[in-house]
């Protein structure tokens, strides 16, 4: 079963901005991708990412619902 990620949107904040930089305010986005079995996947990444300011790699889908539901 494939779920989509949209109820997710905007509720996940980066971890690793939170603990290395004490700033909870840094969203994770959704980036889609397709892989070279046409399947798609969806990775989460940090915004701050984008300026140098956080070093988290992307993040599977996966992963973060299981963090979110152990929230
Ligand atoms: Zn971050």
């Amino acid at each position: 079963m494939v779920r989509r990620p949209g109820y997710l949107k905007g509720n996940v904040f980066c971890g690793k901005c939170q603990l290395e930089r004490g700033r909870g305010d840094n969203r994770l986005v959704i980036q889609r991708a397709v892989g070279s079995n046409k399947a798609e996947y969806f990775h989460f990444f940090c915004l701050a990412r984008q300026h140098g300011q956080c070093t988290s790699r992307h993040i599977p889908l996966h992963d973060v619902e299981e963090a979110v539901i152990r929230h």
